[in-house]
């Protein structure tokens, strides 16, 4: 049923435990996504029937896969972990699609591996169609994210401080899984030889161009801030940018505790396991680079002359800086109308107005299109000073109208959809998931999607919920 081409699973030793997915009680599609199934060459139709749903859910190993729970470290909010690795997730094999990309196809979800600790290695359907939702939105828009393929529901009860929770499996795609704490977990253990490895590996698989480990460092800083500036042009705030969960293909991975703001303030966080903000939506480039140096770190005893190694990772490491400027200037550019001539005091003037006056991040951008963006300030004569200035520039409207979303997956519409999914409708789902999968596309039954939330359906803080 699946053509399976299964390179990790023939690295050496120590890189992953091999491990079956634990059956579930009584398997329930919730959601399948046919357009990415079209994509990577997958029988959508014999997936979605009897056997198909069973490997999905994690009581049948198809033919051809070899599942494996894969091996990480990983700083915590800034504490090192030297064993994290797959504890809930089991990597089935990999596929490559009719254009010749390669995608890793894991179930998350399916069960206790060698890496659980003291987890029961589920999940529960909540952060489950959560991620379904948020991942194929950032897809949508062209972000470069992990997808998702199937969602089934187990018929299993997960056990969380919330109580009985109805358990879930995702399908979860990506170009791959390696993180930077991949390579922290080989140079803890200071096994070179693994390290050098996994680099190959990596160079080949992603970055066939790059001539070597301080090359490859170089593109996956490019990458990183290429995928960091679209968070923020999307108000997204990923909630837990552990170097665990920074893939080194730079795809945004593990949509936990992440959420986009509707007001727009700098120091937004929403993970209540962020007490102290560190990974804030203004925090996100500076984590970046921090992650992007513990990663420097790991591959500098692969470089040769280690005086020099230090001062080269050093320099491509800083490099973010310059990279991520420019792309952040592009991409809200770009959200003004006015690419090509980006004035950055502008944008800072009006994301300034917009935190003061506590405007709604997406309505604004949208709003400047249609001209409803005044709407959303309450000192509109400081809105209006503004408005003249950037009109001024000759915005050009018909660009804005490919950037700004009309809609995102808002954080009170993803926990209604949520809440019905459990109570057995998935029709506020579908919906959400078809109109955050046009995010462009202007429909007057779907006007409410697009709306911020009132004060009583604010949702202020999200959980890993895991
Ligand atoms: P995350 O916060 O999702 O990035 O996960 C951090 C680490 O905890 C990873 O090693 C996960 O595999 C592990 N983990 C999270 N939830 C569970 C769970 N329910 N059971 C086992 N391991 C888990
Ligand atoms: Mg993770």
């Amino acid at each position: 049923m699946i053509r399976f081409d299964n390179s990790y699973a023939r690295m050496p030793q120590g890189f992953f435990a091999r491990v079956s997915p634990s059956p579930v009680r009584s398997p329930d599609l919730l959601a399948f996504n046919d357009a990415l199934a079209e994509r990577l060459g997958l029988d959508g139709q014999a997936l979605r029937q009897g056997d198909g749903v069973s490997i999905l859910a994690g009581n049948a190993v198809p033919d051809g896969a070899d599942p494996i729970a894969q091996a990480y470290a990983g700083h915590q909010f800034g504490g090192f972990v030297p064993q994290l690795g797959d504890g809930r997730a089991v990597l089935l094999g990999e596929v490559v699609a009719p254009d010749g990309t390669r995608f890793d196809l894991q179930l998350k979800g399916s069960g206790p591996t060698p890496f659980s600790r003291n987890g029961d290695g589920r999940a529960w359907m909540g952060p489950v169609l959560r991620e379904y939702l948020v991942s194929e939105f950032m897809a949508a828009m062209n972000v470069p994210t992990t997808r998702a393929l199937a969602a089934v529901k187990t018929g299993d009860t997960v056990w969380r401080q919330e109580g009985g929770l109805p358990g879930a499996v995702l399908t979860r795609v990506a170009a791959s899984h390696i993180r930077v704490g991949t390579f922290q977990y080989f140079a803890v253990r200071d096994r070179p030889e693994a390290l050098a490895s996994l680099t190959d590996y990596v160079i080949q698989r992603h970055y066939p161009d790059a001539t070597g480990p301080l090359d490859l460092l170089n593109k996956v800083v490019e990458r990183q801030a290429d995928t960091i500036a679209d968070w923020m042009s999307l108000g997204f705030i990923h909630g837990v940018m552990n170097t665990d969960n920074m893939a080194i293909s730079g795809e945004t991975i593990d949509y936990g505790p992440c959420a986009f703001m509707d007001v727009y303030h700098p120091d937004t966080v929403f993970s209540s396991i962020d007490q102290n903000g560190r990974y804030a939506w203004a925090q996100q480039p500076q984590v970046a680079v921090w992650n992007l140096a513990q990663f420097a770190t790991c591959l500098i005893p692969l470089m040769g002359d280690q005086d020099q190694a230090v001062e080269d990772a050093t320099r491509v490491v800083h490099s973010f800086g310059p990279l991520y400027q420019a792309a952040w200037q592009k991409r809200f550019g770009a959200k003004l109308g006015i690419e090509g001539a980006p004035n950055q005091t502008l944008i800072e003037r009006l994301l300034t107005m917009m935190a003061e006056q506590r405007a709604d991040f997406t309505r604004v951008f949208d709003g400047l299109n249609n001209g409803t963006a005044r709407d959303e300030f309450t000192q509109r004569d400081v809105f209006d000073a503004w408005h003249r200035e950037w009109q001024a520039l000759s915005p050009d409207l018909a660009a804005m109208k490919l950037v700004n979303p009309v809609r995102i997956p808002r954080n009170h519409r993803v926990a209604d959809a949520i809440a019905s999914a459990v109570a057995g409708d998935m029709g506020p789902f579908d919906r959400l998931f078809d109109a955050v999968t046009h995010p462009y596309r202007q429909r007057d039954d779907w006007d409410d999607l697009s709306h911020a939330p009132l004060q009583s359906e604010v949702v202020r803080a999200t959980f890993c919920g895991t």
